[in-house]
């Protein structure tokens, strides 16, 4: 059981002369198997959450649960993939795959066999022995996603994970998603910029307001992950009413960006 609620949960990045106050007093609650998106403006504290719920970081006030238990330190089928894929360049693929594992301290024929299996399920089966700069970028994300699952992680927590890739290779990495959890129903937190990802891999979206960042809204999407879900009407719809949402955030403080309908705000002002 992966099921992950905040209750009131603030934090504060103290700095000098200045603090930062990037969450206050948030509730989520994200049920077990349920995958969600997590959407906001930049600065609004998305990263944070995820670091709290990974138990990367500790809250000022308030809870984090996951299963029940309360976060009070990393834990071992939690997975946290972020925006820079977070890989040793001067390590083989197989033994970024193998990173989680190591730190968990599982024996290294178990290892091996866990992280052969989750490279084949990404694709990558052919390339064990090459290093992350002879990949490209939707292999190195292909590659952190591997990593995450030879965890065989129950709670699993993305940081913008698509968003350094071109358009083509990140509708293929967000099939690739969405095909895992159909799988293995974990838990899911995905943090995104982009509304029509989002809408793809979340049944429900969260959309968070300028920072200090709490719940703005939350829309519910329950067709998410139905065949060729991408190209019907309600889809189009759901984006569109994110959109909305979202500028309505930004009529809070801040200027909406063109491109990506999502508001600028917070240490910009
Ligand atoms: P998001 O991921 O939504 O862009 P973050 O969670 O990274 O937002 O940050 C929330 C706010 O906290 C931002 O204003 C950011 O500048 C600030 N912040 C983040 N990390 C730190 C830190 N380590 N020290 C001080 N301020 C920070
Ligand atoms: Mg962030």
């Amino acid at each position: 059981m992966a099921g992950l609620v905040a209750e009131a949960v603030s934090l504060t990045y103290t700095g000098v002369g200045r603090d930062t106050v990037a969450l206050d007093r948030l509730d989520l609650n994200v049920a077990d198997g349920e995958p969600v998106a997590v959407i906001g403006p930049s600065g609004c504290g998305k990263s944070t959450l995820l670091l709290l719920a990974s138990g990367l970081l500790q809250p000022d006030s308030g809870t984090l649960r996951v299963g029940g238990a309360r976060v009070a330190g990393p834990r071992l089928a939690t997975a946290l993939i972020l925006q820079d894929f977070g890989l040793l360049p001067w390590k083989t693929v197989l033994h970024n795959a193998a990173l989680g594992l190591e730190v968990r301290r599982v024996p290294r024929a178990e290892r091996r066999e866990r992280v052969m299996t989750s490279l084949a399920r990404v694709g990558l089966a052919e390339f064990v022995d090459s290093y992350p700069g002879e990949l490209s970028g939707g292999m190195r994300q292909r590659l952190a996603v591997a990593r995450a699952l030879a965890l065989d992680a129950d709670l699993l927590l993305m940081d913008e994970p698509l968003s350094a890739l071109d358009a083509l290779t990140r509708e293929d990495l967000q099939d690739l998603l969405l095909e895992l959890w159909r799988q293995r129903r974990h838990t899911c937190v995905l943090v995104t910029h982009s509304i029509e990802e989002a809408v793809f891999l979340g049944r429900r979206v969260i959309v968070l307001s300028p920072r200090p960042g709490r719940v703005a809204s939350v829309v519910d999407n329950p067709r998410m992950g139905e065949p060729g879900y991408r190209s019907t009407p309600e889809f189009y719809e759901r984006c569109a009413e994110l959109r909305t949402l979202l500028a309505e955030e930004g009529a809070v403080g801040g200027l909406v960006d063109r491109e990506t309908g999502l508001v600028e705000a917070g240490e910009h002002r």
